[in-house]
Order: C-alpha cells, then sequence, then structure tokens
C-alpha cells in the first residue's frame, strides 16, 4: 500500500496536467485509485491508532470484554477466563470456521468473520425459534436439520444474537448450558437420523398415490404401536407387475405410516444414509419387496 500512495504523490509532480493535486477534478479512474491508495491505509491506520490508545481500550473486541469484566477487575480477567475455558476439551463447539459457536462452562459465543458475540451462562435465555430441514433425497447425502436459538442476555450493554446448529447436536449443547431452553416455537427437533428420515418418509409417501379401501372391510389397530388404527397398505406402483425388485404384497393394512416408517428406517444401512430413499424393504408380515413409491395412505 505504501508504495502505492508513493506513486500517488509522485504522479502528482511527474503529471502535472493530471490534475492529482485536486482529486476532485481527477478522472474516475485516478479517483478510485487514491481511495485504495491513499485514502484506506490512512484510515486503517488512524483506526488501529485509535484501538491501541489506553491499552486498546477501543478496539470493539476489548469493549465486548469490558462489558463482562467485574467490578476492580479489567476486560483482560475476562479473556483469560475464557482463554482457560476454550483450552478445556469438554467445551461444545460447532458451525464453520466462517460461523463458530462455542458453548464453555461460563461463556457462549458465536464468532464469525466480522463480529464476535460474547454471553456470560448465567445472564442468558434460551430460544429455539426456527428448524429448517434439508431434504433427504436420492442424490444428496445425509439428511440434516439446522434449529436456530436466540440467545438474549440480561446483561444490557449485550445484544441478542442467533446461534444455528445441526439437530443432532442439540443433545450435547443441552448438556453444556446451565440455563433451559425454551422452544416457543413448539418447534419439533430430530435429534437422531431415525427422527430425521421419519419426517422425510412421511411426506414423500403424503405425495403417492392413495388405496381405497373394499367395501366391508375395517381398518384395524396398527401391531406396531396399538395407539392408532393402521393406515398403510402396501401397492406395487414404482413398475410394471414383473419387472424390478418389487414384489406386490398381498397382506391387509396392519400398519400406520409411523410405524412403516420406523421399520423401513430400522432395515437401512445406518452408515450410509444417502442409500436409504431408493433401497428396497421386506413388508414386516409377508417379506414381499416394496420401495417407497409402494407406500400407500389408506382412504
Ligand atoms: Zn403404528
Ligand atoms: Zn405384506
Ligand atoms: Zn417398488
Amino acid at each position: 500500500m505504501l508504495h502505492k500512495s508513493g506513486y500517488y504523490f509522485g504522479m502528482c509532480f511527474a503529471a502535472a496536467e493530471k490534475q492529482l493535486y485536486y482529486i476532485h477534478k481527477a478522472t474516475e479512474g485516478w479517483k478510485i485509485f487514491f481511495v485504495l491508495a491513499v485514502l484506506l491505509p490512512t484510515v486503517t491506520s488512524l483506526l488501529a491508532y485509535y484501538w491501541s490508545w489506553n491499552g486498546w481500550a477501543n478496539h470493539p473486541l476489548v469493549r465486548i470484554l469490558s462489558h463482562h469484566a467485574l467490578p476492580q477487575s479489567s476486560w483482560r480477567a475476562v479473556a483469560s477466563s475464557i482463554n482457560t475455558e476454550f483450552r478445556r476439551i469438554d467445551k461444545f463447539a460447532t458451525g464453520a470456521p466462517g460461523a463458530r459457536v462455542i458453548v464453555t462452562d461460563t461463556w457462549v459465543m458465536k464468532v464469525s468473520t466480522y463480529s464476535v458475540y460474547i454471553a456470560q451462562q448465567q445472564d442468558i435465555h434460551l430460544t429455539v425459534t426456527d428448524s429448517r430441514q434439508h431434504e433427504l433425497s436420492p442424490d444428496s447425502n445425509t439428511p440434516v436439520q439446522f434449529i436456530t436459538i436466540r440467545v438474549a442476555s440480561i446483561n444490557p450493554h449485550v445484544k441478542s444474537f442467533d446461534i444455528r446448529l445441526n439437530s443432532t447436536e442439540y443433545g450435547e449443547l443441552r448438556e453444556k448450558l446451565r440455563a433451559p431452553v425454551r422452544n416457543a416455537a413448539n418447534v419439533v427437533i430430530h435429534q437422531t437420523l431415525s427422527d430425521i428420515f421419519l419426517e422425510t418418509f412421511r411426506s414423500l409417501v403424503e405425495g403417492n398415490l392413495r388405496y381405497s379401501l373394499p367395501s366391508g372391510q375395517d381398518l384395524e389397530p396398527c401391531i406396531g404401536c396399538m395407539q392408532t388404527s393402521a393406515s398403510i397398505k402396501l401397492v406395487k406402483m414404482c413398475q410394471e407387475p414383473n419387472e424390478g425388485e418389487c414384489q406386490q404384497c398381498y397382506c391387509r393394512p396392519m400398519w400406520c405410516l409411523t410405524c412403516m416408517g420406523k421399520w423401513f428406517a430400522s432395515r437401512q444401512d445406518q452408515q450410509h444414509p444417502e442409500t436409504w430413499l431408493p433401497s428396497h424393504v421386506p413388508c414386516p408380515t409377508c417379506r414381499a419387496q416394496f420401495c417407497i413409491l409402494d407406500v400407500c395412505i389408506v382412504q
């Protein structure tokens, strides 16, 4: 940067006809060059100088830290507490490098590229505000649900902030937190892979063709849970009757949607969730192979 600003000032002498002394008269290109070579380094050095005053007391990070300092103590004590706890192996940490969330015994922190949020565990209220499910599809890999938690502090200097994490990490986070997490929006948090799968299974089956129960036949209670009536009939829909791996099942409806989803998930390779959706599973009763397309809701 220094040699660029030197170049600019050099050009003021060498090319006086370009009128570089009067920046408002210079051409567009020279103006941009002026901002990059002269203005920007000047502003950043002034800012750094201002921050460094009074033992870095004006630095934004130091200000954030000093909001947590005890009376007669300084931001350095806060920084050293965070340092010590950060080195412990039992801290909770998640997120990409650009949006890291770290929870230690005393602190909850969010560190992104341009900002740092720090709150003390004992001061905070946590609320689950949103969840986003990334659908499991035959060509994507692992299904994921992301939940958003709002961290609000009773310390007036600490602004509220949101942390995002994978739902499967939620249990681990809860263990590390001392405050309860409220679920204001009644977000359903799927903590295991099967939970997430079940949600996808349900939405896919709801898009399949319906099966009309023959007249005179009644639906019995689901033999899996005995809680609701059976609602699923397996009908080979995916291909022509004699093609493919699937077979026609002749069982009457015996299972509810949730139990059938759990059965489907239980027969899968737990290490390879990307294979779950396109896979074939035997009917729990007659062992005829079926796929998700063959699962029909009885109406
Ligand atoms: Zn059931
Ligand atoms: Zn069957
Ligand atoms: Zn099929």
